[in-house]
């Protein structure tokens, strides 16, 4: 018998400072040790001051994962010494007293299978440490405090995954559920961090760290299990231990065997102090959380009929969903799911990308009602939907730009069959046997206009020309 369990961090990154500083959350863009202050490199004397904001990001997180939150929280001391740590003890938080953690006792349910959550907590982030060098001689290790003190918030489940996959699929939920809730930008480097506890055969536990990416903590599992089963049938006990993910090679390393939790030493963080979490100020959140991905997939194939894969997609990506929440309305919804799905995600399908695209909600909307009108093919529609993430030229613009009118003339068209007929005389005189090589005609007769031809306009002159009815 398999049992994983999670240790999942995840960066607070849509808050403007660090957890108990006014240094900058967003760390990332600084030169090294530049953005940092006496609190986050733990000078003697400085003393730590609560971003009030991180208390509301874990309790919204608390919410969405049906955890229980307390009506007191506090901070604890996890004192271990590390170069990464200035302070020599990162301040957390640690269910020592009862619940005191922003959540507990949660669940989340992946295809069928509850999940439970054992708690959520705040706590700081570490520095950076960077290896440069290559021979061991010449190996130096450069400290970047930039990110000492940013807001993490860690999310511990029970050992309740029976496989790899279903790691996968929770991480996938887990990571969209973050960024529905505004809280975080899981696509940033380095913002979400997951450790491992694997175990087989009620066996010893074995922790995986340093997962760098979300994506190859499956991969690291999978691993791990691996090659405990063959420890198990070559009669060799698996040790209780650390091991680290070797990002290169993908495997895991001993690290370390495993220190016990007392060995951190956790005491409560006297500088914090306790705080009361009313029960009002909880329910107001309550009230005014985000609309939930599975809430959203199921409106959008209730009330517009969007197919469930659609809706899916949709749903699950915050950036695609707001677009359609502005853009759409009754008539086109159908429509601006299908541009967004089919063509829009193929055109940003990079964060860099959608940062440049010029693309907003009006445009979609007049797409998605030009194709609706008639106005425009839906062939026709994906140049100009690409013109429009380039440019931000307005609809009209484009389509006289790149003369991407909608043929529907009569006259026009009918000139066009014409051609086609004459230079297809083979396919012609075959149709009266095989009437399906109309559609053949209606092809060709796209190709020549460019794809700008009402087809089913097409189709009507061809079958009155041709007289097959
Ligand atoms: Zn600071």
């Amino acid at each position: 018998m398999v049992k994983i369990g999670l240790e999942i961090h995840c960066q607070l990154t849509k808050l403007e400072s660090k957890l108990f500083c006014p240094c900058k959350a967003d760390y990332r863009s600084f030169e090294p040790n530049t953005n940092i202050c006496p609190v986050c490199i733990g000078l003697p004397g400085s003393l730590p001051r609560l971003n009030q904001k991180a208390i509301e990001k874990g309790t919204l997180i608390s919410l969405a994962l049906n955890c229980k939150i307390p009506e007191k929280i506090s901070f604890f001391r996890k004192n271990y010494f590390y170069p990464d740590l200035p302070k020599n003890y990162q301040i957390t938080q640690f269910d020592a007293y009862g619940h005191t953690s922003i959540g507990n006792n949660g669940k989340i349910t992946i295809e069928g299978k509850e999940i439970r959550i054992t708690r959520i907590q705040l706590e700081e982030d570490p520095g950076r440490l960077i290896y440069e060098g290559t021979s061991e001689k010449n190996k130096i290790t450069l400290v970047d405090y930039n990110r000492a003190g940013t807001p993490l918030v860690e999310v511990v489940t029970e050992p309740d995954f029976e496989n790899p996959k279903q790691v996968r699929v929770f991480m996938n939920i887990l990571v969209d559920l973050l960024e529905n809730l505004g809280v975080s930008e899981p696509s940033l480097e380095g913002a979400v961090r997951a450790d491992g506890n694997v175990s087989i055969e009620g066996g010893n536990k074995v922790e995986i760290k340093n997962v760098g990416s979300f994506h190859d903590l499956e991969k690291a599992v999978h691993f791990e299990i691996t090659r405990q089963q063959s420890l198990v049938e070559r009669g060799i006990p698996i040790e209780l231990e650390t091991r680290q993910w070797d990002d290169r090679r993908k495997i895991t390393v001993s690290a370390r065997s495993k220190e016990e939790e007392q060995d951190y030493r956790y005491f409560l963080e006297g500088d914090i102090p306790w705080i009361l979490l009313d029960p009002k100020y909880v329910d107001q959140f309550k009230q005014n959380m985000p609309e939930s991905i599975a809430s959203k997939r199921d409106r959008y194939i209730e009330q517009f009929k969007i197919p469930a894969q659609v809706a899916d997609v949709l749903s699950s990506d915050k950036f695609y969903s707001d677009l359609f929440e502005l853009a759409h309305n009754e008539k086109n919804a159908k429509e601006v799911a299908n541009i967004i799905t089919t063509d829009l995600m193929g055109f940003v399908d990079t964060k860099e990308k959608r940062q440049q695209s010029k693309l907003t909600s009006k445009h979609l909307s007049d797409l998605a009602n030009a194709i609706i009108n008639n106005t425009i093919t839906r062939n026709s529609s994906k140049s100009a939907l690409q013109e429009i993430v380039k440019t931000g030229k307005s609809l009209n613009e484009i389509i006289t730009e790149l003369d991407l009118g909608h043929v529907s003339d009569e006259f026009e068209l009918s000139a066009v069959i014409e051609k086609v007929i004459n230079e297809e005389s083979i396919a012609v005189k075959e149709i009266k046997e095989k009437p399906e090589t109309v559609n053949f005609l209606v092809g060709k007769v796209m190709k020549k206009t460019k794809g700008k031809a009402d087809p089913s306009l097409t189709l009507e002159l061809l079958k009155k020309k041709l007289k097959i009815y």
